[in-house]
């Protein structure tokens, strides 16, 4: 592997980033490459509309859709808004925010979790299976992570 392998273009904002004429962006045909790769599309003039570098960051920049839960727990039930992220790493399963407690053998007090539903078994009880508004079955997990060990939620954080 040469050294060549590590190098990378300074970033184009740079001081050092001199050229007379502006370069055309190599993956659109309506902007400079200083738009598309500064992301000034909102200030570029002429306004273009359908800018498929524009549309690209678009899409990148959009939030995991979201899923609406309804979990019962300690005798009270709640809905809770989870993150349905579409790639990356939770890809696949529901993340609910931090409102759970969860003990564990290694910590002296109760710890605020969040929730990692994955998709519910055929063969899952129904009270351990919550339903979401598009009709997917999701397993209620009562284990989590906690600073590398597992814990197990045993309530709402602030119930
Ligand atoms: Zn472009
Ligand atoms: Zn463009």
């Amino acid at each position: 592997m040469s050294y060549d392998d590590d190098w990378y273009p300074p970033h184009l904002d740079g001081p050092e980033w001199v050229v007379p004429q502006p370069a055309d962006c190599p993956n659109c045909p309506c902007h400079t490459a200083r738009v598309c790769q500064g992301r000034l599309w909102h200030r570029a003039w002429p306004q273009h509309r359908g800018c498929p570098c524009e549309a690209a960051a678009v899409a990148a920049d959009t939030p995991p859709a979201t899923r609406t839960l309804t979990i019962s727990l300690g005798g009270i039930t709640r809905t809770v808004t989870a993150q349905a992220p579409a790639v990356g790493v939770g890809a696949g399963f529901l993340l609910t925010p931090r409102c759970f407690a969860a003990s564990g053998g290694h910590l002296a007090a109760s710890v605020v979790v969040p929730m990692v539903l994955a998709p519910a078994p055929e063969t899952a009880p129904a009270d351990q299976v919550t339903v979401d508004e598009h009709g997917t079955r999701w397993a209620i997990r009562l284990t989590a992570s906690y600073g590398g060990a597992e814990v197990r939620i045993h309530g709402w954080h602030d119930a």
